[in-house]
């Protein structure tokens, strides 16, 4: 009774027509008569490699839910009594809710992340959302994954090397005439901005601009970071362009919005390593900082960025290899940062009135909190380091902002300025279209450089 095989969603109970991940519906035939009537799960091997789960999880734990017991004789998969596919199919569908789907994203993304933990928990990673959660470890299946646990992370490492491979094989690389429509893009983008319009139109003429080009996500976004800047990072004219990018990634859909930020991230790499080398560098962390502040790069995004997960996952057409490593090291102090919090005599003195300025920004601290997967160690790091990280950040800002004063004299005052963008006298204003202008030239002087994508 093979018939056709029938492909249903994972978990089956996802409506969409179009869903990536899916599973072969259950094939049964039912052996022997009376009490010694067995069903026999034909095609468990698909169900369980679909799920990418160990071969006899499913049928174990259908069994458990029955209460019945299994046998494995001459590859075929027993299960006492007989038993209906709409049962069966009903109880995978708990099995998938309980061991094979993200308790946070509920993607089926954790094969091969799932552990025991110290308290004999089962935890798992997430490698679609990045979010660490437990799973049911209470359920009388949780003692049979103890016993036999599935295999953690060694598959992974093979399709990452994979993945690597075809990415340096060139697939995605852009033809000519992509290159030079992304150049014409980069050089004109600027022209059109008019910042006395304030944000939101200009978002508008970005759009419009951009819409000529038929260019994919990546392509606009990495257009749009690189091209809006100007040639200095860290001045004022570069800050303030920043609500910009913003509100650019926060028109994109929710589950856009982070490969905005990323294609952003690309963008901006390319503007930093390839347009001004040497003195953009310097700035890497404090631009950082305020974009952490701005709230456009969170925690998690740049955890995940800094360890590769982003990078997998969007597997952008730009090879960004090089800057990316340089990036990473330019960006070293905003990491330690994120990573490891304030040192604590650093944070003991820290004054009082600098504490009563963050603790309107604490709720925020808080619900970020919140939305991360709880009892784990990375986890528990993560939660100190975000009712520490505060004072740090003000402090390390401050510090930076010090050091570009030194270094830059020039910009001392523009970037005092920063603080109160509204303030704007008029003169001001015109001396820095001025300013902007010269730069402009000068940035179409130089040929923009995007050989490297
Ligand atoms: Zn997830």
């Amino acid at each position: 009774m093979t018939s056709t095989e029938q492909r249903l969603n994972i978990p089956s109970t996802v409506k969409d027509p179009h869903y990536r991940y899916t599973m072969p519906k259950i094939q049964i035939t039912t052996q022997g008569s009376g009490n010694g009537i067995k069903t026999n799960w034909v095609n468990l091997p698909d169900v369980s490699n679909a799920l990418k789960v160990p071969l006899e999880y499913p049928i174990k734990f259908i069994a458990r839910e029955l209460g019945s017991n299994t046998e494995t004789k001459n590859n075929s998969y027993l299960i006492n009594g007989s038993h209906k596919v709409e049962t069966m199919q009903e109880v995978l569908d708990k099995f998938i809710r309980k061991y094979v789907l993200c308790p946070k994203c509920h993607i089926p993304e954790i094969h091969g992340k799932i552990r025991i933990g110290k308290k004999n928990e089962i935890k798992c990673t997430c490698r679609s959302c990045g979010a660490t959660s437990k799973l049911d470890s209470e359920h009388n299946f949780a003692a049979y994954i103890r016993s036999y646990p599935p295999p953690y992370e060694k598959d992974i490492e093979i399709e990452k090397a994979g993945k690597k491979i075809e990415k340096k094989g060139g697939e995605k690389k852009l033809d000519k005439k992509m290159k030079t429509s992304i150049k014409e893009c980069c050089l004109n983008l600027p022209k059109i901005i008019k910042d006395e319009d304030g944000v939101e139109k200009n978002i508008e003429y970005i759009k419009e601009f951009l819409g000529k080009y038929n260019f994919n996500i990546d392509i606009k976004f990495y257009c749009f970071s690189f091209g809006i800047f100007p040639n200095e990072i860290y001045t004022k004219s570069f800050l303030d362009r920043i609500p910009l990018i913003k509100h650019f990634i926060e028109k994109e859909s929710d589950n856009r919005q982070e490969e905005a930020l990323y294609n952003v991230l690309i963008g901006l790499q390319d503007l930093i390593f390839s347009r001004q080398k040497g003195e953009n560098q310097k700035y890497v962390s404090s631009v950082l900082y305020y974009l952490y502040d701005n709230d456009i790069i969170t925690e998690d995004f740049w955890l995940k960025y800094i360890g590769g997960s982003i990078q997998e996952k969007y597997n952008s057409i730009f090879n960004m290899e090089e800057a990316e490593k340089k990036l990473k090291e330019a960006a070293k102090d905003f990491t330690d940062w994120i990573e490891n919090g304030p040192y604590e005599g650093e944070e003991n003195e820290t004054k009082k009135e600098e504490k009563e300025t963050e603790g309107k920004k604490e709720e925020k601290v808080d619900e970020k909190e919140e939305n991360k997967a709880e009892d784990d160690e990375d986890d528990e790091k993560g939660k100190k380091k975000g009712k520490k990280k505060k004072g740090k950040k003000k402090k390390e800002k401050e510090k930076e902002k010090e050091k570009a004063d030194k270094d830059k004299k020039k910009d001392s005052e523009e970037l005092k300025k920063e603080e109160k963008p509204e303030e704007k006298p008029e003169e001001k204003k015109e001396e820095e279209k001025k300013e902007e202008e010269k730069k402009q030239e000068k940035k179409e002087e130089e040929e923009i450089d995007i050989d490297n994508i």
